[in-house]
């Protein structure tokens, strides 16, 4: 279930009002180059003015259809062929480069936390792949940081997506995962030293609800081995299907 309390329903009308008020003395700004925008536009015209729109691109159109890596036809990468995934798929939103990339870097390394609605709202975007189309799930749930690494950074940048994400579908975000120990930086690593980084890494934190569908939330992926390895641990755990969403592939 959404984790709303009774109080904070009682003060949602209160909260539009301060949102109307908000739009009045500080109009809403493109969230990438700053210029005034609709106050009165919805989606992705809510926090991106058109022409920083057209320059945030969708992914390649033949790629990997299980990581999304562009390839030349839609065929398995390299990475893909012959491992067991125990994900289905992951799904990114848009490309990682210009505009998206330094948003990205912004919201990580920045911790700039304004960063989280424009980016949650081109997040949006992944469920228009057919590879998700039709589809229902019981749960958004966002990769956990190492508490460490929280509390170094002040936010997990995944949490805020998927609350934005759990907002807009009305998908119940639910924190099933837990880091027991960091991890190190993944890149330069060949893929055995990673999957020994990661195993073990995530834990369960409460049962899953019986044949779950989930949906899993991350920045980027690069290649999934994160991913893989918390949807290892639900998948263990009875979990019938799941997906990812990450705003870009990196
Ligand atoms: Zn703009
Ligand atoms: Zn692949």
């Amino acid at each position: 279930m959404p984790e709303q309390s009774q109080g904070e329903r009682l003060f949602s009308p209160m909260r539009r009002l301060g949102a109307i008020l908000l739009d009045l003395f500080y109009p809403p700004h493109c969230s990438l180059c700053g210029c005034r925008i609709e106050a009165e536009a919805e989606g992705e015209g809510s926090v991106f003015c058109g022409p920083c729109l057209a320059d945030i691109l969708p992914p390649p159109e033949h790629r990997c259809p299980v990581c999304s890596h562009p390839m030349e036809a839609l065929m398995l990468c390299p990475n893909c062929d012959g491992r067991h995934w125990h994900l289905e798929t992951i799904i990114p939103a848009c490309r990682y480069e210009g505009g998206v990339r330094g948003m990205i870097q912004r919201f990580k390394y920045g911790r700039d936390i304004a960063m989280a609605r424009p980016l949650g709202t081109l997040l949006l975007r992944a469920f228009k792949d057919p590879r998700l189309s039709g589809r229902t799930f019981d749960a958004v749930v966002p990769v956990p940081l190492h508490p460490q690494r929280q509390r170094e950074r002040g936010f997990n940048q995944s949490d805020l997506l998927a609350r934005v994400l759990s907002c807009s579908t009305g998908i119940p975000k639910q924190d099933l995962l837990k880091r027991t120990r960091p991890t190190a930086q993944q890149a330069g690593f060949d893929r055995s030293h990673r999957m020994e980084n990661l195993r073990e890494a995530f834990v369960l934190r409460r049962q899953l609800p019986p044949d779950a569908s989930i949906l899993l939330v991350d920045d980027v992926s690069t290649t999934g081995a994160t991913l893989d390895a918390c949807a290892a641990v639900l998948k263990e755990q009875g979990a019938a299907e799941i997906a990812a969403v990450v705003v870009a592939r990196g």
